[in-house]
């Protein structure tokens, strides 16, 4: 089997060493192996995504020494794709448009008294998919909206328990309901991160899915789309965080250099890709124990 790795930054903001050393595991692993490493750049999110950002990844990336095969792909030319995706699973009954706000969400789980929190937060809690086909109609015409996987009918449909493999978790039972309904295409984008990502990994046959930890939860509802679209299940590897000396998760707003200004700032970004892989962290870093 050739493998397959790939790295797929979300330009929304610089990278920082978090993003270095998830690149660099993910370079290193396909590379060891005689295998791929892709680049592909999550862009669908038209309101944060900038185009400088993507140049600046790129920059990084270079001056970490990574090289990726072929060019980078980018999620906002493959709409038609997941449109794809999402009209197979309307097909299959298993998806309902939602009208609901965010505050009318967060109105509703106020006020029950025990509104069941998922990885992502409150679960949504289920309004529109109580709603008449007429009434859908209707108001699809004319109100913007998402569209929510029914996780029960999803779950049922899938028809027996599912299990994905992770080199550092062993075998894990896919448990999506946790999440309750997710949103898989978006007012604002016709896909959601884990409807575009499913496809993507399965589209660009990627064998290995070398990520951070704080992605494992979404695997869940990965390995149930894969279940429903009938694609590949691949192996994953999700890889302890980074942390500042505080322990605290690295993340731009909490003040984590960004790559882009040490390498503004002369440092050397291939001796830096060496110490991320050596397993002996800057100065200041440490790695998260769960
Ligand atoms: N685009 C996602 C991010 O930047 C990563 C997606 C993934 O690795 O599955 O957080």
């Amino acid at each position: 089997m050739l493998i397959t790795t790939r790295f797929a930054p979300s330009p929304t903001g610089q990278l920082h060493l978090g993003h270095a050393y998830s690149a660099v595991l993910a370079h290193d692993f396909a590379r060891a192996n005689g295998g791929r490493f892709l680049l592909r750049i999550e862009d669908i999110d038209g309101t944060r995504s900038r185009p400088e950002h993507v140049d600046t990844i790129l920059s990084d990336l270079r001056w970490l020494g990574l090289d990726w095969d072929g060019d980078p792909v980018f999620q906002s030319q493959r709409l038609p794709l997941y449109q794809a995706a999402l009209d197979r699973l309307k097909g299959m009954g298993l998806l309902y448009p939602c009208f609901c706000t965010r505050a009318e969400i967060a109105r509703e789980v106020a006020a029950s008294v025990s509104a069941p929190h998922g990885p992502d937060g409150p679960v949504y809690p289920g309004t529109c998919r109580a709603l008449r086909e007429d009434e859908r109609a209707a108001r699809i015409a004319t109100e913007v909206h998402c569209w929510r996987l029914d996780m029960a009918a999803a779950v049922g449909r899938a028809g027996r328990a599912l299990d994905w493999h992770d080199a550092f978790a062993g075998t894990v039972r896919a448990a999506p309901a946790i999440f309750g309904d997710v949103v898989l295409a978006r007012k604002d984008a016709p896909a959601s991160y884990h409807l575009a990502v499913t496809i993507d990994d399965a589209a660009q046959s990627v064998s290995h899915i070398v990520r951070g930890r704080d992605l494992f939860d979404a695997t869940h509802v990965h390995r149930l789309l894969q279940a429903l679209l009938a694609l590949r299940v691949p192996e994953y590897r999700h890889h302890a965080l980074l942390t500042d000396a505080a322990g605290r998760r690295l993340a731009k707003r909490s003040g984590a250099p960004a790559l882009a200004a040490l390498r503004a700032a002369g440092e050397d970004g291939r001796a830096l890709a060496e110490t991320l892989r050596s397993g002996s962290l800057p100065v200041g870093i440490a790695r998260a124990k769960d």
